[in-house]
């Protein structure tokens, strides 16, 4: 039974541009399913009914300038012409470094063993839930998006300094514990020095579009991040309000 049950978690956006998957599947009704579920993720869906086809589309892999035409391919492991695991062998011995979750009708361990020792990153057993493959996918194209991120910047002003990567924050030479909130908060504000902010801006950004809840949650917060930053919190020089707007840093 191929059910497809709606996403369980509203799709947010991606950061900056829309991943391109390419779905290689012979039979039809699954690859109809694959591609609207794919697509109401936001995917733009490329698709092969056989190997050869799917070679085709992979071919454009540009090992020189490592652009791969594909964020992730979704590949039957039985297909005609050209199977699922020599399409994989393929493209990891052309050095392509696309995710690939692989599909099998067949659940037996040396299928699923197989996949990963050619070079799968994961694989699903038929039947599969729409939503099982969808949560796959996108956990596949996040691993990835991570690896090629370039790590972000240190922060620093004035005696502030904040490790984006290490989630650690130095004030005067001193580590502080901010609560998660705290942390991002102060990033945000970091990441834009002296940018004047509204409230509610701060709570979109921070707390999330879906928060319910009203903006004495920012007060409070710069209450308690004034008190782990500032010499005198009630003369702050890091958290500055700016009287009819918001916050500014710095
Ligand atoms: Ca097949």
């Amino acid at each position: 039974m191929y059910t497809s049950e709606p996403a369980k978690y509203p799709q947010r956006a991606d950061i900056g541009q829309t991943s391109r998957v390419l779905v290689v599947e012979d039979e039809e009704l699954i690859r109809e399913m694959l591609v609207l579920a794919l697509e109401e993720e936001g995917y733009d869906v490329v698709t092969a009914n056989d190997g050869r086809t799917a070679v085709e589309h992979l071919k454009s892999y540009d090992s020189v300038n490592a652009e791969a035409p594909f964020d992730l391919v979704v590949l039957d492991l039985m297909l005609p012409q050209i199977n699922g695991l020599d399409i994989c062998r393929l493209l990891r011995h052309q050095g392509n470094p696309v995710p690939i979750l692989m599909l099998s009708a067949k659940g037996s361990e040396t299928d699923r063993v197989l996949g990963l020792e050619v070079g799968a990153d994961d694989y699903l057993t038929k039947p599969f839930s729409v939503r099982e493959l969808v949560a796959r996918c996108r956990a596949l194209l996040r691993r990835q998006r991570l690896s090629t991120l370039p790590p972000a910047p240190v922060l620093q002003y004035k005696e502030v300094t904040l490790y984006p990567q290490e989630c650690r924050v130095l004030v005067r030479g001193q580590e502080v514990n901010l609560s998660p909130k705290e942390f991002r908060l102060l990033e945000l504000f970091m990441s834009y020095a002296r940018r004047v902010w509204s409230r509610e801006q701060l709570l979109d950004q921070v707390w999330g579009p879906d928060f319910v809840g009203d903006s004495k949650t920012v007060d409070v917060h710069i209450r308690w991040l004034r008190e782990k930053l500032e010499k005198d919190p009630s003369r702050p020089e890091y958290i500055v309000t700016v009287r009819g707007f918001g916050y500014r840093f710095g």
